[in-house]
């Protein structure tokens, strides 16, 4: 099969002392303080086989996350700045959706022709993060598109657990492709799931609510927001491209927070009684941290979904007066949110067609990539077939 392949040379940083089971596996815990020199081409792999418990997927589509954008970048010395779990040579792709065409022995729940998106995060089951129903903190995880080969190929392998139909939704499109867009535009509302409702414990509707960053994520809270019941949801975004999808997905007002102070719009805009929800998708924290402390209401949360390997200082005395709660959220694991965030899409609740700005055939990855690269957009998605 055909596969959009990264490789790059394990080369320890002199500071980096990687694990015996790092050593072994060649599966590094910082990928950003081992792998540099990074090259991609297309490949041509041998097609997957099930084992008992797999299935395999023939590739529909699948989108860029900003983390996968993380792997093309690279610091002075060559080193990817993607900063977590990695090996190579690897396939990306964890926003996939895809037809399963061949299932294991032990596969009962999902059968060959089933349309299907995936749960990237593959848990191993019996760890204590896993014992105790907390998989997104898996210490033996494996994550399809980074340390299991992902969808920018023609065919993927996945344990049947991580597969969800997708079925469900076909009646709200209009065509077979639109369910495939659909599908592969499920991981991104479910890390926005994760954040606002498992990590956070949700909100109460009629919140007064604003969305930090304009890209998939902040796109993508815009739209839950919204489904959930919030009464007003404001958008700071610095592009105008995003600005726009922003209200397209159900903002009520999106403003340019390089030309307003985003903490004054917001007081000015919930009565003087500050957000009671706010989500930082911007990844930006040296600006959003401070504008969320001085513009939170009684009781409020502050969501942080957005990653930023920076260090920021927390003025904790308007939080602190306020009662207000700081969580910082990752994953998208269990815990009922694939199927919660399938049910919201069948049942037209949310949408995320609207987000997509650009599509490529599987032939255009560098320029798709290069497309990414360049901020504005919402989600670009290659069509694999
Ligand atoms: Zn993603
Ligand atoms: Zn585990």
């Amino acid at each position: 099969m055909k596969a959009f392949v990264l490789d790059a040379t394990w080369d320890p940083r002199p500071d980096y002392r990687p694990s015996a089971v790092e050593l072994e596996t060649r599966r590094a815990l910082v990928g950003s303080s081992v792998w540099r020199h990074l090259t991609s081409s297309y490949r041509t792999l041998d097609t997957p086989k099930p084992g008992p418990d797999d299935v395999i997927i023939k590739q529909r589509r699948v989108g860029f996350c900003g983390s996968d954008m993380h792997f093309f970048e690279s610091d002075a010395d060559g080193y990817i700045k993607y900063p977590g779990l990695t090996r190579f040579p690897s396939v990306l792709g964890h926003e996939l959706a895809g037809d399963v065409v061949e299932v294991g022995a032990n596969v009962t729940h999902i059968k060959v022709g089933e349309p299907v998106t995936i749960e990237d995060m593959v848990r191993c089951g019996t760890c204590f993060p896993c014992r105790i129903n907390q998989p997104n903190f898996c210490e033996n995880l494996d994550e399809v598109g980074f340390s299991i080969n992902g969808g920018f190929a023609e065919y993927v392998r996945v344990p049947a657990r991580n597969c969800w139909s997708i079925a469900a939704i076909r009646p709200r499109v209009a065509s077979e492709g639109e369910l495939y867009d659909c599908g592969a535009l499920v991981e991104p509302f479910t890390v926005v799931y994760n954040a606002l409702f498992i990590a956070a414990g949700g909100f109460q509707p009629g919140a007064y609510t604003v969305v930090h960053g304009g890209g998939p994520i902040g796109l993508a809270s815009v739209a839950m927001l919204r489904a959930c019941g919030a009464a007003k949801i404001l958008v700071f975004e610095v592009t105008p491209q995003r600005r726009a999808l922003a209200l397209k997905m159900g903002a009520d007002a999106a403003y340019d927070p390089k030309t307003v102070k985003a903490e004054e719009v917001v007081m000015a805009e919930t009565e003087g009684l500050g957000a009671d929800l706010q989500i930082e998708a911007a990844g930006a924290f040296v600006h959003t941290i401070p504008a969320m402390e001085n513009s939170v209401s009684l009781l409020g949360k502050i969501v942080v979904i957005g990653r930023d390997a920076a260090r920021v200082s927390i003025y904790p005395e308007p939080l602190q007066v306020k009662r207000a709660i700081l969580v910082l959220a990752k994953g998208n694991a269990g815990m009922g949110i694939y199927p919660n965030v399938l049910r919201l899409m069948a049942a037209g609740r949310i949408d995320p067609r609207p987000m997509i700005t650009a599509k490529y055939p599987f032939g255009q990855i560098p320029a798709a990539l290069d497309a990414s690269k360049a901020r504005g957009h919402g989600k670009i998605l290659i069509d694999v077939a």
